[in-house]
């Protein structure tokens, strides 16, 4: 059984979740944790919760979702796990923040390959990677299917989906990742975007207007 706290972190409210299960090992999805204060938070429930971080999961590599890793990494001696084609954005995205004024210590801890079906595990949960690019050329999605959980990054939001005129974006590309990857999902998957509050994939299929 698998249960997850989210976490809103930074100006760009950055959906990071903290998703463990029954033996307290635990994942970290985008850590956008800007200072050591949002640092503290996770620290605090990660203590009160008596969890183990194993892993730093990037749904892709944008600052925003990734300005907290090198402290989170630093903190319980993690790896990150990132799709390739992202890869670059993460190392330079201390770069791309201090252009938007946001400060971030650079990424320096080792960042490991997922790619299309990859398996992540931790205690005892396996989640599959889903690719899905788009919003970035490497963004992915994490998957429980037993559980019916979806976290889908910056590529799915409620009522939305992600930007594409960033570099990397591709809108064609986007609709055809969510419309073979993630609306063939059973739709009472509950999905945990990286921006907003949380949706369904039926919700999303029925009502979303970019997905008409
Ligand atoms: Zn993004
Ligand atoms: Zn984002």
């Amino acid at each position: 059984m698998v249960n997850y706290k989210c976490f809103y972190f930074n100006e760009l409210r950055v959906g990071c979740y903290l998703i463990w299960d029954d033996t307290r090992e635990c994942v970290i999805v985008d850590p956008g944790c800007k200072d050591d204060n949002e640092l503290g938070r996770l620290e605090k429930f990660v203590e009160e919760n008596s969890l183990t971080p194993v892993k730093i999961l990037l749904t892709h590599g944008h600052f925003d979702h990734v300005m907290g890793v090198q402290g989170v990494a630093d903190k319980w001696d993690l790896k990150a796990y990132i799709h390739p084609s992202d890869r670059n954005f993460a190392l330079s995205a201390h770069e791309s923040c201090s252009y938007f004024g946001f400060n971030m210590k650079p990424i320096t801890c080792e960042m490991l390959n997922i790619s299309d079906n990859s398996t992540i595990e931790f205690g005892t949960t396996k989640f599959k990677v889903l690719h899905t690019p788009g919003h970035t050329q490497g963004s992915v999605c994490f998957h429980y299917k037993k559980q019916k959980l979806l976290f889908c990054g910056d590529t799915l939001f409620a009522g939305s989906i992600g930007r594409t005129d960033l570099p990397g974006g591709n809108y064609d590309q986007l609709i055809e990742s969510i419309t073979q990857k993630l609306l063939s999902l059973d739709s009472a998957t509950r999905a945990m975007p990286g921006h907003g509050p949380e949706t369904t994939i039926g919700y999303e299929y029925s009502t979303n207007p970019f997905l008409g």
